[in-house]
């Protein structure tokens, strides 16, 4: 029987194939996006089946999980460097387990959090602790739908000029998340993202290079409509989530 830790490298290959396939559509190439394997749902064994298979960048969506990670992989002999992101709710009261762990935050849904994690960082720096300032995502719910975070574009239209003047953070781009089970919505949102994007740095200056959407069902669309950072996870480490 195939070990899990072949399934999970033989699985890379056909995510990795899938990829260059949608990119190649949109005359893109594999060198413009990353690959995130999104381990909140499996344990360290299976996140060190992941790098053996290649996998270097790894997502989360809660601190003390981000945290947990980050130490058991440093308790390992011979591992080599992986970067954790965190991709999912922050609250406030966490930013400081994730400042200087997670390479970059791609859930900065509000303009409060965005003050918070500002602030925090900035305090961190002036005590030597931060090299600079946390690179961050803004999280944008394009679709619209209630039961999604982030800010609105009208929100995110509004706030842009104040975010930017925030010293603690360096604003890198956009993140979403496409309606589960409905192509046509997932490419509209992903394009919705990609414009907004377009929109802000040309009436706000910013530089905003990078998009982070596409999940296991829709990762091909978001390769198509320009995702910079695709974030991987039944696709990646599910046996029973099927790849069709
Ligand atoms: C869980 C999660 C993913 C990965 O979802 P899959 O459908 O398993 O690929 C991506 N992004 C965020 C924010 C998540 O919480």
């Amino acid at each position: 029987m195939e070990s899990y830790a072949d399934l999970v490298a033989r699985r890379r290959e056909a995510i990795l194939a899938r990829m260059d396939e949608a990119l190649a559509r949109a005359g893109r190439s594999r060198g413009d996006v990353t690959l995130i394997a999104v381990s909140k749902t499996v344990g360290i064994e299976e996140v060190c089946a992941a790098i053996a298979a290649g996998y270097r960048v790894f997502g989360e969506n809660r601190p003390q999980e981000l945290v947990r990670k980050l130490g058991g992989l440093a308790a390992l002999p011979d591992v080599p460097a992986v970067r954790f992101d965190m991709i999912g709710n922050l609250q406030t009261n966490k930013v400081n387990a994730v400042l200087g762990r997670a390479a970059l935050i791609h859930s900065i849904g509000s303009e409060h959090l965005a003050q918070a994690v500002s602030a925090r960082a900035e305090r961190r720096i002036g005590a030597g602790e931060l090299d600079g300032p946390a690179r961050v995502l803004l999280e944008v719910n394009v679709s619209g739908e209630a039961s999604k975070s982030g800010f609105s574009p009208e929100e995110v239209r509004a706030c842009m000029p104040r975010l930017m003047e925030l010293s603690g953070i360096h604003i890198e781009g956009l993140m979403t998340m496409a309606p589960r089970g409905d192509k046509d919505a997932a490419r509209r949102t992903f394009c919705g993202l990609r414009e907004l994007r377009d929109e802000l740095e040309e009436r706000e200056g910013a530089e905003l290079p990078e998009l982070s959407c596409g999940m296991s069902e829709d990762f091909e669309i978001a390769c198509e409509e320009g995702s910079t950072i695709v974030r991987l996870g039944r696709v990646v480490f599910d046996p029973s989530f099927a790849l069709q």
